[in-house]
């Protein structure tokens, strides 16, 4: 891919594990490589359609000299947080830090770090069965794209749907929406049950009726199995409330475990119906 590449900027900052650092300070390289599409841009001649390499040099000043971090890996991640969250051009962020007088009292031309950071896509399934659902699932889908780490990149149209559960509850509203986002796996899962919470979500009755809730169905075509997270979502397969509206915005996404289209989900599950398996 395209990139822009700013190499060995030079920024003074008071970064380190040690007090003298905190106050002297010393002289940090940042290098940031910044992958984009640059083809139309370059047809059109135009700086609005790039990503300006002046601003970025000055926001990585700014986050160098502003504040003081103890260690560079917190530098070089703010950095490119700072970087994606400025441009939707960026699909991802190579940061170098250099810290070439770092205290270690052997000869040595630089020490530091690089990391590589970028924009991932996500799929979430939005459910509600209390209450005004439809008025629950927009603001859960604004709370999102709320978030500096998210933006909400499509919504499916929202279908009835009888709760699966054999707890007594009202009928579900269901559907899906597409994000970009630079949160971690556990960390939007994290983010997403603090949403649920603010929009008065309780874990009273598992299964049982709830204002909203959100979950993930793919994360990239990462595949995940912790203690709280599995991804792609373990039931999505089974369940037309989630495959109906995924098929909608995302019918060719292939599931990375099973190697099959959403769209060849949802007809594999419809035919299984039809013959009562
Ligand atoms: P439901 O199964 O109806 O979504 P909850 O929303 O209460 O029930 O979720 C139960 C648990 O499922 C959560 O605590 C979460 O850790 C876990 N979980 C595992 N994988 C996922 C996923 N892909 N998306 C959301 N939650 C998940
Ligand atoms: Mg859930």
């Amino acid at each position: 891919m395209d990139r822009i590449f700013i190499d060995r900027l030079q920024v003074f900052g008071r970064h380190g594990v040690l007090k003298e650092e905190n106050t002297l300070g010393q002289m940090f390289f940042i290098s940031a490589e910044i992958f984009a599409e640059l083809r139309t841009a370059g047809k059109n001649d135009d700086i609005s359609q790039t990503v300006d390499y002046g601003h970025c040099c000055n926001i990585i000043k700014d986050i160098c000299e502003k504040k003081t971090y103890k260690l560079i890996e917190t530098l070089a991640e703010n950095i490119a947080e700072a970087l994606l969250k400025y441009s939707d051009m960026i699909n991802s962020v190579k940061i170098r830090v250099d810290k070439p007088s770092a205290p270690i009292g052997l000869p040595l031309e630089s020490v530091g770090i690089e990391i590589e950071r970028r924009r991932h896509t996500a799929y979430i399934a939005l459910g509600s069965n209390m209450g005004d659902k439809n008025a629950y699932i927009r603001r859960a889908t604004e709370l999102v794209d709320g978030d500096d780490m998210c933006r909400v990149t499509r919504v499916s149209g929202l279908i009835n749907t009888r709760p699966v559960s054999d707890i007594p509850q009202d009928d579900f509203l269901n559907g899906c929406m597409e994000i970009k986002t630079l949160y971690s796996p556990e960390e939007l899962l994290a983010r997403l049950n603090e949403i649920e919470k603010e929009l008065g979500r309780t874990r009273d009755v598992h299964w049982g009726p709830r204002t909203v809730d959100m979950d993930i169905i793919f994360y990239d075509d990462m595949i995940i199995q912790t203690e709280k997270l599995t991804v792609p979502h373990i039931l999505m397969h089974e369940r037309a409330f989630v495959l109906e509206p995924l098929c909608e915005i995302a019918p060719y996404k292939i599931h990375p475990v099973f190697g099959k289209t959403v769209i060849g989900l949802l007809s594999e599950l419809k035919g299984e119906n039809k013959n009562g398996i």
